[in-house]
């Protein structure tokens, strides 16, 4: 029997699930913000300024939905005076109801593997989405990120990251993530501050990496509940159009692509690639239970890629 693994109905809304404004290190108002989203193409932008935790329900109207967060920060207690040695861990808090009018308080407040978890799973039982983000810019390993549970989700692109220099495109931090059975979701945002004015510039920090969430509606309590079922998946520019399972096959359909890939918790053949010259849209692959999640990979020719969440035989 067919599954879709990406709701059948519904429409996609593009969001950026981190962004940041005058409220805290962000060049633009929340206005303009929304006015240089729509403009891209958007429909969802969550602000989430660092340590302000403000809702913006004015900006909401019949083609835009501003979600509420806050992006807080843990940076490791070393006696350094230089800030770029340190490890932090950023992680975005998105309120799940509009209502929500304060995060939490947190009875500890410290770089460990414990506390971090303790935070993220007080954030979550308070009604929000966790997101950890940009883990290379964090300069956090192996060792913290598989240590930390109580995210629903990581920053597979972390645009800001990405254009800054850093390595925010991040499929083994997830890989690994998932091989320690944390079963997280990923998302692509931009994180952006947009320090640079020029939208033509490479520096630009708006538009490189979104999510592609699949809702019944542009309304809060429909994204919410999009975003807590994992209805969702993370680009830099591919699109996936359908996804589902099927008699143990995972199919997919998406933009023209230059390669198709089936990541495993295994080491096995998992490439469909494009003839020379040419492109796919579509791709399937056969899965083994024994082999854990699984998750899709669409690249294109620019060698942007578009990343499915994590999906798990044995809850199909
Ligand atoms: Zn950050
Ligand atoms: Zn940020």
């Amino acid at each position: 029997m067919r599954k879709y693994l990406l709701p059948e109905s519904g429409q996609f809304y593009k969001a950026n699930l981190h962004c940041h404004s005058t409220f805290s290190d962000g060049r633009k108002t929340p206005s303009q913000l929304k006015e240089l989203y729509l403009g891209m193409g958007y429909s969802i932008l969550a602000i989430t300024d660092h340590n302000v935790f403000v809702p913006h329900p004015e900006l909401n109207d019949e083609s835009f939905l501003a979600l509420h967060g806050t992006e807080l920060e843990i940076i490791e207690p070393v006696d350094h005076p230089d800030f770029n040695l340190k490890k932090a861990c950023h992680f975005c808090m998105i309120a799940l109801d509009p209502d929500i009018s304060a995060i939490p308080s947190f009875k500890r407040w410290e770089y460990t593997a414990d506390c971090l978890t303790d935070v993220m799973q007080t954030a979550r039982s308070n009604g929000f989405f966790v997101t950890y983000n940009h883990p290379c810019w964090s300069r956090e390993n192996y060792e913290q990120y598989t240590a930390y549970r109580g995210m629903h989700a990581m920053e597979m692109f972390n645009g800001g990251a990405l254009t800054t220099g850093y390595g925010d495109y991040n499929p083994r931090v997830y890989d690994d993530i998932l091989t320690k059975g944390n079963r997280i979701y990923c998302v692509g945002s931009d994180d952006n501050h947009n320090v640079c004015p020029d939208p033509t510039s490479r520096k630009f920090d708006s538009g490189i990496a979104f999510t592609m969430i699949k809702a019944g509606s542009l309304d809060y309590p429909s994204v919410a509940d999009a975003l807590l079922k994992g209805n969702f998946y993370a680009s830099e520019g591919p699109q996936i159009h359908e996804l589902w399972y099927e008699d143990g096959r995972v199919y997919v359909r998406c933009s023209e692509a230059d390669r198709i890939n089936c990541f495993r918790r295994c080491r096995s053949d998992a490439t469909v690639m494009a003839e020379k010259g040419q492109t796919l849209t579509e791709a399937s692959f056969k899965i083994n239970p024994g082999y854990g999640y699984f998750r899709i990979t669409v690249t294109d020719a620019h060698g942007r890629h578009a990343c499915t969440n994590a999906y798990f035989p044995d809850s199909l």
